[in-house]
């Protein structure tokens, strides 16, 4: 058991398959929702674009995710309002919005089938100290922007979900699902019909500067000149291109999904996307199908172990749903997310190559965002919106090895047990 519930749904991603050119305008490290929306925007600029991914489409995190798309990003307001100031927060807060309009919006006029649902997003609190950090989140929020959040008692909460352990909960009522494979499927598609190029197998080795005004490709078995050089490999870090390997943190999150539960347990569950408010989440919803996906992250250094992981995951949602004991765990899987220094997501440009990447788990909506901004930063050197164009925090004790993250997930581990 060590494959996504998404592959399995026989959706085709590979666009036809072309030679790979020796020149092209851009060329688009990685074929994921970012590299796409570049692809696409570039493209219909006229540019001649080669998008490069060195497995098949879909292996990365767009491929991989749990299909939330909800508002706000992975920083805290008030850890941004201490960092950045209060007008940077609430510039956050307030792109955050805009951000996930345009994402439904895109998906609507495209007319991409991807089951994109109104959902409702509702955090979990597990215990009183729990609530009262979301009632401190939700104030914060309230003096930055205008939002629709309600803090919810436990038996408002159990007309959402029969949940014992929990004793209230945080609803946000604007927040969406979606298939993603479906969603990535639309994206290639409208990529390759906008004239991007899309090359699969293609693992991109090193990039260097010749001269002014371009750069050389290299990679196996293939060498591209091109103007400009975009890298949207998110958690997959790009050994030699500093704010990949040094800004950005890759973070296995893990997922399983059951067998379709029978129409009274769907209907217990509903239509919401569920998060409990612990430091390291578990999160779950039903897909269009009604599986359970139960997901969360577990030791942050660790890398993938499947057997040992889909215990792991087990226990955790039967500790937490008991009714999905008797179901069964048909799927198991993982991915990688790229998590920054300041939680935030980052455009930019280093050395003359620019990137869109770091989404630490809200990638969803953010990727579609971040994709077309670095296209307009190529195209017409628009400069990003503030709160995606801090810059990249690197720290000295980062490299790439991530051994740093053991004690920070023990801390995670031992706040969350406590409580
Ligand atoms: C398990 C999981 C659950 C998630 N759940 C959610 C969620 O519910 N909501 C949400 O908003 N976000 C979620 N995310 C995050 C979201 O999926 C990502 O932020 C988003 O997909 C990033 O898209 P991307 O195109 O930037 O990167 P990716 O989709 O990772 O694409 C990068 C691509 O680059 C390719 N690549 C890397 N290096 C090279 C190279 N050297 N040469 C060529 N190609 C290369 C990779 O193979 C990959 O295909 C989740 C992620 C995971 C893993």
């Amino acid at each position: 058991m060590n494959a996504s519930v998404w592959a399995d749904q026989g959706v085709s991603l590979s666009p036809p398959r072309t030679a790979v050119p020796n020149e092209a305008d851009v060329v688009i490290i990685g074929a994921g929702y970012t590299g796409l929306h570049a692809a696409r925007e570039l493209a219909k600029r006229g540019r001649q674009v080669a998008v490069l991914e060195q497995g098949n489409i879909g292996d990365g995190a767009s491929g991989l995710n749990f299909g939330s798309a909800a508002l706000g990003v992975a920083a805290p307001y008030s850890s941004l309002s201490k960092r950045y100031g209060p007008a940077f927060a609430r510039a956050t807060a307030a792109l955050s919005t805009r951000v996930l309009d345009d994402f439904c919006q895109f998906i609507s006029v495209e007319q991409i089938k991807c089951d994109l649902q109104k959902t409702g997003h509702l955090t979990i609190a597990l215990n009183q100290r729990q609530l009262t950090q979301l009632a401190r989140s939700k104030a914060t929020l309230d003096e930055l922007v205008d939002n629709e959040l309600v803090l919810i008692s436990r038996q408002r909460l159990k007309e959402h979900l029969e949940i014992d352990s929990a004793c209230g909960g945080l609803f946000n009522p604007n927040s969406y699902a979606i298939n993603p494979v479906s969603y990535l499927q639309g994206l290639v598609k409208l990529a390759f019909r906008a004239g991007a190029g899309i090359f699969e197998g293609i693992k991109v080795q090193e990039v260097n500067r010749i001269g002014d005004k371009l750069f050389e490709v290299r990679c196996d078995g293939n060498t591209l000149r091109s103007r400009d050089v975009i890298v949207c490999t998110n958690g997959v870090l790009l050994p030699g291109f500093s704010p990949s390997a040094r800004g950005i943190v890759p973070i296995n999150s893990y997922l399983i999904a059951t067998e379709v539960l029978s129409e009274t347990a769907a209907r217990n569950v509903g239509k919401p996307v569920f998060a409990t408010a612990h430091l390291v989440p578990s999160y779950f919803r039903l897909t269009s199908d009604n599986r359970l996906l139960f997901g969360s992250r577990k030791n942050f250094a660790a890398e993938p172990l499947p057997s040992r992981d889909t215990k792991e995951l087990v226990v955790r949602m039967h500790a937490l749903l008991p009714f999905t004991r008797d179901l069964r765990v048909t799927h198991s899987w993982s991915g990688k997310l790229g998590f920054t220094f300041n939680r935030l997501p980052h455009v930019g440009v280093a050395d003359g190559i620019y990137y869109a990447i770091g989404y630490c788990g809200k990638g969803i909506p953010w990727s579609a965002f971040c994709g077309i901004a670095v296209a307009n930063l190529v195209a017409d050197g628009v400069t990003p919106e503030p709160p995606i164009a801090t810059p990249l925090i690197r720290r000295w004790f980062y490299n790439g090895s991530r051994g740093f993250l053991h004690p920070l997930s023990w801390y995670c581990r031992v706040v969350d047990r406590l409580s």
